[in-house]
Order: C-alpha cells, then sequence, then structure tokens
C-alpha cells in the first residue's frame, strides 16, 4: 500500500495553535508537501484563506452591513440567486440584497441548548464504527452541534469544537473539487442515483459495469479522488484537498489525523476489492494504491462541528462564501451538489433522512453530519454511534429536533 508517511500532517497541540492562529493567520501549513497546484476552474487554490480574489474586492461586489448591522450584497446576479434560494430580501430603497439571519439566533441558541441537553442523556447512543480500528476510540458519550450562517457561527453547543474523523463528509468537498477540475465529464464515471445499498457495497458494480451508482459510496468517492488525483502526485492532489477545506473553513489549523489514515490503510481490503474492480473495467486512471492513498487520508481529516459548518456555508449561499462573497462554485453546481447530498448522503438511509430531516445531508462513519438549509444555514452535527446504515444515530436524531423546532425543511415550510 501507498504509505503516505512522509506527510506527517499531524494536528498541533492547542497551544500551538492558538499562537499559530494569532501569528499567521494566513500561512498555510502543507506547504512543503506542494509542489503544484491542482487546475480549479472557479476555486483557484489560493494559499491565504482570509484573502478575497482581487475581482472580489470591489464595493459593487464586497458584502457589507447596513444600519441594522445586516450582511448585504449589492451585485445585481447575487440578487438574483438569492431571491431564488429564498435566502434574502431585496431591499426597497437601495436595492440591496439582505440576508436573513439575525432575529432567530437567540431563539437557535436555546434549541441547541435543549437538544445538546436531550442528547446528552439519551441511553440509545447507537454503535461507534471499529472497521477502522482507530475509529472505535471516539467518546460514545460526544455530542456536538454548530450552525453556521453568513454571520458565521451562530449557534452551538456540547463538543462542538472538538475535532472528529470527517470521514464520508469529505466525499462532498473531493467531490466539488473533481467537478471544478474536470467539469460534467466526472458523470461519464460515476453515477447520480441513489444506491439503496450500503456505503461499501460492491454488488452492483458488476452488473453496472464498473461505474458507481454516486459519489457518495465509497466506489464512487473512490472515482472522485481518482480524477483528482490524475496529473499530479498523491501528495500535492492531498495537499489540495486539505488547502481547500482549511479555505473553506478559513482555518489554517486543520489537518489530517495520521493515526486514522494509516488505520484505514491497514483494513483496506474491501476498498482496495472495489477500486481493483473499478481498475478492471477501466475506470481509474492511476494506480490503485495511489488512489486509495489519497482517499484514506482525506477521509482522515479531522475537523469539529464548528469548522465544518463553516466550511458547508458555500453549499447554503448559492455557491459563494457569504462573508468574503468569494464564489467557490456556481450557484447551479451548488445546487446539484445538495441534490445529490439529498438523494445519496446517507446511503440506505437517505429516504430516511429525508423524510424525518428534510435537508440535504452527509454523514461520515466518525459520526458527523454536515446538512445544508439552503439560504440560511450550514449544520453540523456529531455523535459517533451509529445505526445500521453506518451513519449516526443521535446526529439525525438532534437533526430531525434541530428542523422541526426551526421549521427547516426544503420541502415546504
Ligand atoms: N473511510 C471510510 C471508508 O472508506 C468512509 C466511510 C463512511 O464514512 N461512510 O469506509
Amino acid at each position: 500500500m501507498l504509505t503516505l508517511d512522509g506527510l506527517a500532517i499531524k494536528r498541533p497541540d492547542t497551544d500551538e495553535r492558538a499562537a499559530r492562529r494569532q501569528r499567521m493567520p494566513c500561512v498555510p501549513r502543507l506547504r512543503s508537501i506542494q509542489t503544484g497546484p491542482l487546475r480549479q476552474r472557479v476555486w483557484s487554490g489560493r494559499s491565504n484563506p482570509h484573502r478575497a480574489p482581487r475581482h472580489l474586492a470591489s464595493p459593487s461586489c464586497r458584502p457589507a452591513k447596513n444600519e441594522r448591522n445586516e450582511l448585504c450584497h449589492t451585485a445585481p446576479e447575487e440578487a438574483l440567486d438569492a431571491a431564488r434560494f429564498g435566502t434574502a430580501q431585496i431591499c426597497a430603497n437601495n436595492n440591496q440584497i439582505v440576508m436573513q439571519t439575525g432575529n432567530a439566533v437567540p431563539e437557535l441558541q436555546r434549541t441547541i441548548d435543549e437538544i445538546v441537553e436531550e442528547m446528552r442523556h439519551r441511553p440509545d447512543r447507537g454503535k461507534v464504527a471499529d472497521y477502522i480500528p482507530e475509529l472505535a476510540k471516539a467518546d460514545a458519550n460526544a455530542f456536538g452541534i454548530a450552525v453556521a450562517t453568513a454571520e458565521g457561527i451562530v449557534a452551538s453547543g456540547g463538543d462542538s469544537a472538538q475535532p472528529f474523523s470527517i470521514q464520508s463528509i469529505s466525499k462532498v468537498f473531493t467531490l466539488t473539487m473533481a467537478l471544478g477540475k474536470v467539469g460534467d465529464r466526472l458523470w461519464k464515471r460515476v453515477g447520480r442515483e441513489p444506491s439503496g445499498s450500503p456505503f461499501n457495497s460492491i454488488v452492483q458494480l458488476e452488473a453496472e459495469h464498473g461505474i458507481p451508482r454516486n459519489p457518495f459510496i465509497n466506489a464512487g468517492a473512490i472515482v472522485v479522488t481518482d480524477a483528482i488525483l490524475s496529473g499530479h502526485e498523491p501528495k500535492e492532489a492531498l495537499g489540495e484537498i486539505v488547502r481547500f477545506m482549511q479555505f473553506l473553513a478559513d482555518d489554517p489549523t486543520i489537518s489530517i489525523d495520521h493515526d486514522v489514515a494509516a488505520s484505514e490503510q491497514r483494513t483496506h481490503y474491501r476498498n482496495s476489492a472495489l477500486a481493483n474492480y473499478m481498475k478492471a473495467f477501466g475506470n481509474l486512471e492511476n494506480p490503485v494504491h495511489f488512489t486509495l492513498g489519497v482517499y484514506f487520508h482525506h477521509c482522515a481529516i479531522a475537523m469539529s462541528c464548528q469548522q465544518l459548518a463553516m466550511a458547508g456555508r458555500f453549499l447554503a449561499y448559492g455557491g459563494r462564501n457569504p462573508t468574503t462573497g468569494h464564489a467557490v462554485v456556481k450557484p447551479e453546481r451548488a445546487r446539484r451538489i445538495n441534490a445529490i447530498m439529498l438523494t445519496c448522503g446517507h446511503y440506505d438511509g437517505s429516504g430516511e433522512f429525508a423524510f424525518h430531516v428534510g435537508l440535504p445531508g452527509k454523514s461520515g462513519v466518525g459520526g458527523g453530519i454536515m446538512a445544508i438549509v439552503p439560504g440560511r444555514a450550514s449544520i453540523v452535527v456529531w455523535s459517533p454511534g451509529l445505526d445500521v446504515a453506518g451513519n449516526s444515530h443521535l446526529g439525525r436524531i438532534a437533526l430531525h429536533k434541530l428542523t422541526q423546532r426551526m421549521g427547516w425543511s426544503v420541502f415546504g415550510p
């Protein structure tokens, strides 16, 4: 197996991280392993996550606060996008867009506090994943939740600042990158239909000639990783993925948990079977062990609920970072990624998740779930115990309660 040991992207201890944040918030940690940026159509792979691209720095595009301290945009195309997403009102007097967030925040925090309290005491906590041995070390009693809006993290509770293994939630971001790199050609290599099968299933691959059903089951995500890797060294590709997460979360401390990556690498058999099978059908361009090495490592990225909720905001705000106004992807692409999250984000639990939560969502076997409320928020919840489909048991229950109480659903008020 490919060992990316040289990366050694270890999380610094807390003091060092705090000092780093104060000292040099803009310096990427992965410079030494990046020998060349990947080509991205929309996201430019900038190493400074804090600086908006020059063309967005003009007053007409930069979001500003109005007299009521609400975020506003004045660019006409943003008005259209925001209106389409139901995210904004156009003020009659100055033609500004007002992002709707403000007043609901105290109610939201109260609701989150209640949910955290309820979840802390529930005896049914699901089962912590142990097929990747390092994941079994997670504390089944942990529970965290964070909600990010255009204003940043506006409500959070429990262990929302504690990093956990994001696992398959990383697939949302690698899909975003692969679409940025190869565009719709990606859909020749991976489908967009729910699989109705477990995340690591191999059964459909033979009948469907090595084309995985969707980008969120393991087989599909391995193809997506392969598309990112092509033309690059594994370390470059992985560096780009980590930098993309740092950029989106506006946090250069985000890193890979090397122990989790090594643990998954040691228990690779099932993913190796999927990858080799697809290679036999000609659906992997790179050596299997290279593609898997990158895949295992991006699944092992560690992030907190707060960091991940920040990173997901572009999906809630028409493809844009709502703070900087920087376009990550076009609005249509954000909508489509949300659509795939809704239909495929929880494997054979996707129907149940849509039924109970009513939002696009992506789970990971580390116990995290990222859910998107278009136009309003990006939510991340973390509870390591999983249900039978491999999705966070309490995570889904907590999101069900939150969305019910807040009236959030893509299916109507
Ligand atoms: N890295 C995990 C795997 O490949 C991801 C699975 C998941 O989070 N559902 O099995």
